[in-house]
This record gives structure tokens, sequence and C-alpha cells, in this order.
């Protein structure tokens, strides 16, 4: 119980990943905890982003299997794929999962206001629609982020983020995303699966920015194999809407080409939600995109409150968000300070084939050390080969040459996810590539074939 002049130990404000973990342990611990969620517990990974988004994947991969199966002796009528059937039953999925993270929280102890909050001093948080304010002993900010709008676009009006995908009233016939990053790249193959006439359009030359440049090309290449139009080096010019009736828009681009769609969707990034939340009347001090600065104890530049998840924008993966709500909960209640390690964590983007990948891209560590040494294979996975030969995967070893540490894997292909998790673990404890070679192969499997990489690619 509270042991001060406070209404609460604990006021955070946003139910999602970081938020939910952070709360309930810290209820779980003994501690008079609240917190504020102004749309739905369970935040974007929940609500709008990792898990239905995953379900999309599904969905959208069945046309691929459809065809598999086929090629494996199955006959079966021409397949048909109901939008709203399988966008309801997402939406019961979701609302159970959220309905979950609510029951979770109050069973622990946690009273949860349906309510916008917004600070308005170091230990003081305003309860928007109620319209009356709470004290704290400390306030934890975990609010996520939200979908950039380019404002300054002709016709943003007219276009919808990836907030709106999963909630549309029909199947798109034409759809045109901007952006090359996690979620246009993962969109693009899900409407192109789905049968979906799909564009994106990236003002660079390869997708996905930031990774190894071998899992760009992978995937930009994947995208076209896909049929989806991939158009680079420019940006939308304006978006108008051509039939307001049918729905339909045109997209002008900055290199002069037009296309009509009747669906124009922006993931050009996503931005921390702290406007208007009343962080400057508390003194958090925020970077120029709008994040909450934090020190590696996820305390902001006021005493007394701290900041976890996307809104910090450290490493925005549900995950991560996890780790930083469980790390504050040992910092402040626990016996010594836990500062969240964000180091070697294996990601996923689930373009279709996904791409899983930890540690050092291969550009990064020749940057940073003398020798490196680079295992490469591109081979045709065993399903694929009496159905889809066209099939490929990816699998990429980033070694250090001096003590043969393997610094980085870079996957492409079906599975990459799944294996990613458990190498990350070798990758995470800094074995050797001799130890990922005395590990034995398990026949026949996709990632047997990282431990079984002999020759070495002869540097360029
Ligand atoms: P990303 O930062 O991954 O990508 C943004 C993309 O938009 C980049 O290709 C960028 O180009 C482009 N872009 C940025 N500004 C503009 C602009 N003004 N005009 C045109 N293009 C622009 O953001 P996302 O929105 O895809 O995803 C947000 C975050 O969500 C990710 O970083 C990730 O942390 C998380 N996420 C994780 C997923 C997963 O784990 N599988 C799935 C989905 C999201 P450029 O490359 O030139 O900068």
């Amino acid at each position: 119980m509270a042991d001060h002049p406070f209404n609460y130990d604990l006021f955070t404000i946003g139910a999602g990943s970081g938020g939910v973990r952070a709360s309930r342990l810290s209820a779980m611990m003994g501690k008079k905890v609240a917190v504020a969620e102004e749309y739905r517990p369970g935040g974007a990974c929940v609500i709008r982003g990792c898990v239905p988004k995953k379900f999309m994947v599904y969905a959208s991969s069945y046309a691929r299997h459809f065809k598999q199966a086929h090629g494996y002796g199955w006959e079966m009528g021409e397949p048909e794929f109901d939008w709203i059937r399988f966008r309801d039953a997402m939406s019961a999925e979701v609302d159970r999962l959220s309905g979950i993270y609510a029951r979770n929280l109050t069973n622990a102890g946690v009273e949860l206001f349906e309510d916008r909050a917004v600070v308005e001093g170091s230990n003081t948080v305003r309860l928007v629609n109620q319209n009356r304010t709470v004290t704290a002993k400390h306030i934890l900010v975990a609010v996520g982020g939200t979908p950039n709008r380019d404002n300054d676009l002709p016709g943003v009006e007219y276009a919808i983020s990836s907030n709106e995908l999963f909630h549309l009233e029909t199947l798109p016939r034409h759809i045109v995303i901007a952006g090359g990053g996690f979620i246009a790249c993962e969109f693009a193959h899900i409407f192109a699966g789905l049968g979906v006439d799909t564009c994106l359009v990236y003002r660079g030359e390869t997708v996905l920015r930031g990774f190894d440049d071998d899992i760009r090309t992978a995937v930009h290449k994947g995208l076209k194999e896909a049929n989806v139009q991939v158009i680079t080096h420019t940006v939308f010019e304006k978006i108008e809407l051509v039939d307001e009736h049918a729905g339909l828009k045109r997209v002008t681009l900055k290199n002069g080409d037009v296309l009509d769609a009747d669906q124009v969707v922006l993931a050009i990034g996503r931005d921390p939600c702290t406007r208007g939340l009343g962080l400057e009347t508390a003194g958090v001090e925020l970077d120029a995109r709008g994040a909450i600065k934090v020190d590696a104890y996820s305390r902001t530049t006021a005493n007394g409150i701290y900041a976890v998840g996307d809104v910090t924008n450290r490493i925005n993966l549900t995950p991560v968000a996890i780790r930083e709500g469980a790390a504050f909960v040992d910092t402040v209640y626990g016996s010594k300070p836990h500062a969240c390690d964000h180091s070697t964590i294996a990601r996923a983007v689930f373009t279709q084939p996904p791409v899983g990948t930890v540690g050092h891209t291969e550009a990064e560590a020749r940057k940073e050390f003398d020798q490196i040494d680079i295992y490469k294979t591109v081979f045709r996975p065993m399903k694929g080969v009496i159905t889809n030969p066209q099939d490929w995967m990816m699998m990429k070893l980033v070694v250090r040459t001096l003590d043969q540490v393997v610094l980085g894997v870079h996957l492409v292909g079906d599975e990459a996810p799944e294996i990613i998790q458990a190498v990350g673990i070798a990758v995470k404890a800094g074995l050797t590539k001799a130890q990922f070679d005395a590990t034995c192969a398990v026949h026949p499997t996709l990632a047997e074939e990282l431990v079984t990489m002999k020759d070495k690619v002869s540097p360029v």
C-alpha cells in the first residue's frame, strides 16, 4: 500500500505491452497502481499491429499453399477468399485478447481507467474525460507511437494508415502503399497474396534500409516475384479523389507516374505519441522526433517520471517494450537498478518469404572490425522443389575473423522468424563458427544449413 501522500504508487499512461507489464508486476509486488488507456487495452501490438497483422499474413499465405497443394497431388475447386468472414474472425480474436489484457490488469489489482490521461506535474495526472486529477509517486509514460501522416501531402485525407487496414469494409482491388519499411513490405505481400493489385512506392533504391544488404536485396526481389509493382526513387506528390461513389483515388508521383487505387496507404514510419500529453509541464524533455529522452534505466529528465516502449523510440518492438517495463519495475521497486539490454535483439519481418535477423549486418561488422568472414548460401527449400521450383532461401553468417565469433545471422525464407529465435541464443551467447559447426545438423530441415556452411565468400 502507498506509504506517502499520493493516490497511487504508480500511475501508468498507456495499456500497451510495456505499460501493462510494468503495471501488473508492480501491483503483484503490492504497489497501488492505476493505468489509463484512451483506446483499448493491448496497445498497438494486440489491437492494430503484430497480432492482427500476423493473422493477415496467415490468410494471405494460403494462396501459395493452395498452389503447393496441387503440386503435392491435391485437387480442389478454385479457392475464393471471403474478406468479411476473415476480418470478423480476426476482430473477434483481437477483442478476446484485449479483454484478457484488461482482466489481467484488474486481477492483479490494477485500477484501469478507460480515459485519456495527461501529465500535469511531476506527480500529477489529469484524467481528461472524468476531468479530475490524481497523484502518484511515480508516473510511467508508455503511450507508444502513431503512424506518421505527412500532413503536407495534398490529399493526405484520402490515405489511410496501417491502423485502418484491419477494418476495411471491402477488400480493395488496387492498393498503393508508400514506404519501404517493415509495415509497407509486410502489407504489400499480404495484399498481393490476397489477390489485390498491389503497388509499393519507395523513395530509396532497395527496401528495408538498415537491414543487411543481402536481406534487402532478397526482400526487394521477393516483392517483385510476388507480383508487387515496386516503384523506387520517388514519393507521392498528391492524392485526389476521382470517384467518390466508387472510392477511387488517384496518386500522382513526383516522377510523373499516375496510379489509380481504391485504397492508398501511408506506411512511412511511426512517431512517438507525445503530442498534447503535457510532458513539458513536468520538465520531461523530448528529442527532435518527439520521443521522450530517457537514460538506460528509462528515467526521463523529470524526477519520478519514467518512459518505456515506442514512445522512447529506442528499439520499437513489443518484446523490447515488455523488457523495458520489467526493468523499470526492478529499478524502482527492486533491490537494484536494472538497465534493459538492447544489444543483439533478433527481429523478424513477416514478408513472404519472411526475414529473420540478429546481430551485426555485414556493413556494421566491416566498419567496426578489421577483418570479417562471410558465409552465405542461397538454396531451394525442399518443400518447393516439386511444386514451386522458383522458391529460395538465403542464409548468411557474419563472423569476426580474429576470434571466429558469429556476430550476425541473416535469413530470408520460410520459417526464418522461427529459426532466428533459436539461433539468436547462440549469437547472443557469443558462440563461434567452430561451435556452430560442432553442432550436428537436424535433417532434413532448412535450418541445418546454418551448421554446414563451409566456404567463405571471397572478399570483393
Ligand atoms: P519504418 O521506419 O520501418 O519505415 C519507414 C519507411 O518509410 C522507410 O522506408 C522510409 O524510407 C519511408 N519514409 C519515411 N518518411 C517518408 C516520407 N516522408 N515519404 C516517403 N517515404 C518515407 O516504419 P514502418 O512504418 O514500416 O514501421 C514502424 C516501426 O514499427 C518499425 O520501425 C518497427 O520498429 C515496427 N514494426 C515492427 C514489425 C515487426 O517486428 N515485424 C512490423 C511492423 C512494424 P527510408 O528508408 O528512405 O528512410
